[in-house]
């Protein structure tokens, strides 16, 4: 049995966990590090000026406005495989570095989630030591993935120089405990992540959302303002955000990623998304010398373009701070009309990453404040309270 077979023990299967409804479910209370739980978890202790500064050396400077908005960094770049991955996400990215890692003998394993047999949707965490072991994982399971329950087998196996692939609340979680594992060396691969959603979640999102549900087998909300799904028949659908049912789906969001303030993975060392980027391309942001290592391994793989950005977000995000809290949903004919024009005129490259950071943020200071009252001061890490205070809040 190769390690990837391996399935990870649920020690709670069912049960309550420590952080109770705000878990994200990232897999470290289903292994013996939940003994470090109460320091470790996202949202329990929200401590990124501590983690920051044992991840990067340093803290982000609150006063350099890129710093403020996507974390500590030495370069951002947009870029795209020249030849890309048929099935990943994007163009794969994250597959070919992990690929290259293992194969270059950076690392012996990589944490990344493939899914369960019967579910393209059910993620199925494993640390892969082959390269088709990765690239069975490409493409996101837009869901809660417990990653870090295959913790204690890293331990168990021996190896010494990891490369972990996840989203926020899963890299924080790692970062806490990082130093307990027996590792030589852990590399850290992070995607930025906002809405994730428990697998009833996501069938209530896309029933509601895409003329059939049933034939999706990939989906990103893109910088066009819609929605993208693919279909099984390699037929695409574009649903405009504007005419999302808002109404119906403000309670399909996880509570955690209600209350997250990690979108863009300020602990990782190399962090590839694409919200920063223009449509069609990856956004890379380097926050360290590892994460330049990393990607210096796979650069003649990649066409790349300077970072930009245009338009200005601050009355789109003001204006739509009352339409999410009154779940406004506009009819279809207009949603698209909005669509275009908005992406005629809108925020683009690191703007658009802006408005989507700005947006996010103040609806989930408005939840945690509502929720959560004595959770708001310690909880909202400071570059978020600085962003969401450029804005004009209901109680
Ligand atoms: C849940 C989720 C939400 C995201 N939201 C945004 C966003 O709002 N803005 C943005 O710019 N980018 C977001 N991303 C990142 C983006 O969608 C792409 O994953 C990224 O650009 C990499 O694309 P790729 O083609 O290089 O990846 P691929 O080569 O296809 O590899 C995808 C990798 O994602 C990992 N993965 C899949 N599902 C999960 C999961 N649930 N948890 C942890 N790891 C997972 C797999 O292990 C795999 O290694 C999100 C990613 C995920 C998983």
């Amino acid at each position: 049995m190769t390690l990837a077979h391996q399935k990870a023990r649920p020690i709670k299967p069912g049960g309550v966990y420590p952080a109770k409804e705000l878990c994200s479910q990232c897999g470290l209370c289903d292994t013996a590090y939940v003994h470090y739980v109460k320091d470790a978890c996202a949202f329990l202790n929200q401590q990124f000026d501590h983690l920051e500064t044992q991840s990067h050396g340093r803290q982000r400077d609150l006063d350099n406005p890129d710093e403020l908005y996507f974390g500590v960094h030495q370069t951002m770049v947009a870029a795209r495989k020249t030849e890309p991955i048929a099935g990943a996400q994007w163009t794969g990215i994250v597959s070919s570095l992990a690929i290259a890692m293992l194969n270059q003998g950076l690392v012996e394993g990589v944490i990344c989630v493939q899914n369960s047999p019967d579910d393209r949707f059910q993620p199925q965490p494993v640390i892969a030591t082959t390269p088709e072991e990765i690239l069975a994982a490409r493409v996101n399971k837009p869901t809660l993935s417990p990653n870090l329950s295959v913790l204690e087998q890293v331990e168990r196996s021996g190896m010494k120089r990891l490369l972990a692939i996840g989203v926020g609340c899963q890299i924080q979680a790692l970062r806490a405990v990082q130093d307990k594992i027996g590792l030589e060396k852990l590399y850290v691969l992070g995607m930025p992540c906002v809405d994730n959603v428990h697998r009833e979640g996501l069938q209530k999102f896309l029933e509601t959302t895409s003329r059939s549900p049933s034939t999706v087998v990939h989906y990103e909300f893109m910088q066009d303002f819609n929605v993208h799904f693919r279909h099984e028949d390699g037929s695409e659908e574009k649903v405009p955000f504007f005419g999302l049912k808002t109404n119906q789906l403000k309670d399909v969001f996880a509570p955690s990623c209600l209350s997250c303030f990690d979108y863009t993975n300020a602990l990782a060392d190399l962090v590839v998304g694409y919200m920063g980027a223009p449509f069609g391309w990856q956004w890379i942001v380097v926050r360290n010398p590892t994460g330049a290592e990393m990607l210096a391994l796979i650069q003649d793989q990649l066409e790349t373009q300077p970072v930009e950005s245009q338009g200005d977000r601050k009355a789109a995000v003001q204006q739509s701070i009352p339409a999410y809290e009154k779940g406004v949903t506009l009819p279809m004919w207009a949603a698209k009309l909005m669509g275009v024009v908005i992406e005629k005129i809108g925020p683009k490259g690191l703007e658009y990453g802006r408005f989507s950071i700005d947006s996010h943020f103040t609806r989930n200071y408005l939840h945690v404040k509502r929720k959560y009252p004595e959770k708001l001061a310690a909880h909202v890490p400071e570059f978020a309270k600085r962003i969401v205070a450029q804005y004009k809040l209901p109680d």
